[in-house]
C-alpha cells in the first residue's frame, strides 16, 4: 500500500497547530515522517534523484506541483524525505512558517539576503556579521546593484537614523560571533517592519533554543546548521527559517539558484538536533564557568561574553535570551608572538581552528574588526575566541592554566616581550 503524499509531509500548520510541548520533547518526537508505512523512531536517510510516478494521472497531478512545494515535485535536488524531516523539524523549532536548507550556512546568509533585495534598493548589513556573509554584502550584492551601508549601531534610534525610503532589508547578527555585541534585535526589527523592511537574523549562535528570531519581529532566521545543530564537527549546512510573507521570496529564489543540501549531511544534522537541548546546556555553562576565570587573569585586557554582568550589553543579552551557548571571546593585553605562542601551543585540550559548536573544545586567534572598516579601532591586544566543549570542566581550566603558565614563563626570561608600550604590558605583577 502507498502511504498518501501528505503523511509523508506533514505541513508545517498541522505541527503548529500541535499542543504546544517543551523544545526537548519536540526535539525527540519532530521530523518522524517515514517513508512507508513503518514509523521509524529515528527516520531512514533517503538519497535519491528520480522518483516513479505510478502512472499518468498521478504523473499529471504531480506535475501541477509547484516546486516550492518540495519534495513533493518529486525530484532529489527539491528534497527527499530527510529533507523535509530535518526542515518540519527547525520549522517547528523556530516557530516558523517553513525552513529551507542550504548546502552550507554561508549559503543560506547569502541567499535570504538576495531573496529580500533587488538593484537600485538600499541594504543595511550589521558590521559586525558573520566576515564572509559581510564580504558577499560588499562584493556581490552591490555588483547587483544594491546599495549597501554598513552599520555598527546596536538600538533602535542609531539604526532607524539610517532607513531610507529605500531601504529594502537589514541583516542582523546577534550576539556578534567574534566580537559579542548583542543589538537590541526586537526593537530594530520593529522599526524595521513598521517601514516595510525586510528583517534578516544569523541566529546561528543561540540557536532557537535560546533565542527565536521570528517572534521578536524577524522575517528570515538562518542558522549555521554545521555548529550546534550538528553539533559533531562533520557536516556542512545551512537553514532559513521564515514567516510565511517571506516564504514566497526565499523559496522562489533558492529553486532558481539550484540550491539544496545532501540528505546525508541532513541525516547527520537531524540526528544532532536530538541533544541539542542537553549539549547546549553544557557548552553554556562551561563557557560561563571558562569566562568568570579568565576575567580573573591579569593577563586578560577583556572578556567578550553577554552572559557575564560586565558585558555591556548584558541587560539587552537577559532580556532577550534565555542563556549562554558556549562560544565567547577575550582580548589579552598587548604582548609579544612569543608569548602568545607559548600559550597557544602548550594547549593539550583547546584545539585551534576555526568553527565551533562540536563537542570539542576549541581556541582561535582573531581581528575583532575588519582594519578596513571604517572607524575601526586599531585591535591592540590579541583576540581569542573560545568554544567551550563537552569535557569536563576543572580539565579545561587546568588546560588554560597551564597556557597561562608558559606565557609567564617566556615574560619572566626578558624584557623583550612586551611589543606595545603604550598600552599596559603583559608582565605579570606578581
Ligand atoms: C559558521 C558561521 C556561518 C557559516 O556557516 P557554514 O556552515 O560554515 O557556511 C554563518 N554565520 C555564523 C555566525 C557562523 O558562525
Amino acid at each position: 500500500m502507498k502511504v498518501p503524499i501528505d503523511r509523508l509531509v506533514p505541513s508545517p500548520q498541522q505541527s503548529a497547530a500541535a499542543p504546544a510541548n517543551g523544545p526537548a520533547t519536540q526535539l525527540v518526537q519532530t521530523g518522524r515522517n517515514s517513508p512507508d508505512e513503518l514509523v521509524y523512531v529515528n527516520p531512514p536517510l533517503v538519497r535519491g534523484t528520480t522518483v516513479l510516478a505510478p502512472n499518468l494521472r498521478a504523473w499529471r497531478e504531480r506535475a501541477c506541483l509547484s516546486t516550492r512545494d518540495k519534495p513533493r515535485a518529486a525530484y532529489g535536488r527539491f528534497g527527499t524525505p530527510t529533507t523535509s524531516a530535518f526542515e518540519n523539524a527547525i520549522a517547528e523549532l523556530d516557530g516558523a512558517y517553513r525552513a529551507l536548507c542550504f548546502p552550507s550556512g554561508l549559503a543560506a546568509c547569502a541567499h535570504a539576503l538576495l531573496a529580500v533585495s533587488a538593484p537600485g534598493g538600499h541594504v543595511l548589513v550589521s558590521e559586525f556579521a558573520y566576515w564572509p556573509l559581510r564580504e558577499f554584502a560588499e562584493t556581490t550584492l552591490c555588483q547587483l546593484g544594491v546599495d549597501v551601508e554598513f552599520f555598527t549601531e546596536g538600538d533602535a534610534a542609531g539604526v532607524a537614523r539610517r532607513f531610507r525610503p529605500d531601504t529594502q532589508a537589514i541583516f542582523l547578527e546577534a550576539p556578534a560571533s567574534i566580537s559579542f555585541e548583542v543589538a537590541a534585535v526586537d526593537e530594530i526589527a520593529a522599526q524595521a517592519r513598521a517601514r516595510g523592511i525586510w528583517v534578516v537574523m544569523d541566529n546561528t549562535w543561540a540557536t532557537p533554543l535560546l533565542f527565536r528570531p521570528l517572534d521578536h519581529g524577524a522575517d528570515i532566521a538562518v542558522q549555521s546548521a554545521s555548529k550546534y545543530i550538528g553539533g559533531h564537527s562533520d557536516c556542512i549546512l545551512g537553514v532559513a527559517s521564515c514567516s510565511e510573507a517571506a516564504w514566497g521570496r526565499l523559496a522562489e529564489s533558492a529553486v532558481r539558484f539550484g540550491q539544496t543540501a545532501s540528505p546525508d549531511d541532513l541525516y547527520q544534522a537531524l540526528r544532532g538536533l536530538r541533544t541539542l537541548p542537553l549539549r547546549l546546556q553544557q557548552h553554556g555553562r562551561s563557557a560561563l564557568h571558562l569566562a568568570r576565570w579568565l576575567e580573573q587573569q591579569p593577563e586578560v585586557a577583556v572578556v567578550r561574553a553577554p552572559g557575564l554582568a560586565s558585558h555591556p550589553d548584558h541587560a539587552t543579552f537577559t532580556r532577550l535570551f534565555a542563556g549562554s551557548s558556549g562560544l565567547f571571546s577575550f582580548v589579552f593585553r598587548p604582548c609579544s608572538e612569543e608569548g602568545l605562542g607559548a600559550f597557544f601551543d602548550s594547549l593539550r585540550l583547546f584545539g585551534i581552528g576555526l568553527s565551533w559548536g562540536g563537542y570539542e573544545s576549541l581556541v582561535v586567534p582573531l581581528t575583532a574588526r575588519p582594519s578596513s572598516a571604517a572607524g575601526a579601532p586599531a585591535q591592540r591586544g590579541q583576540l581569542v575566541r573560545v568554544h567551550a566543549g563537552l569535557e569536563d570542566i576543572g580539565d579545561l581550566v587546568r588546560d588554560l592554566e597551564g597556557g597561562f603558565a608558559a606565557m609567564r614563563a617566556v615574560f619572566r626570561e626578558g624584557p623583550t616581550m612586551v611589543v606595545d608600550r603604550d598600552d599596559e604590558t603583559c608582565t605579570r605583577s606578581a
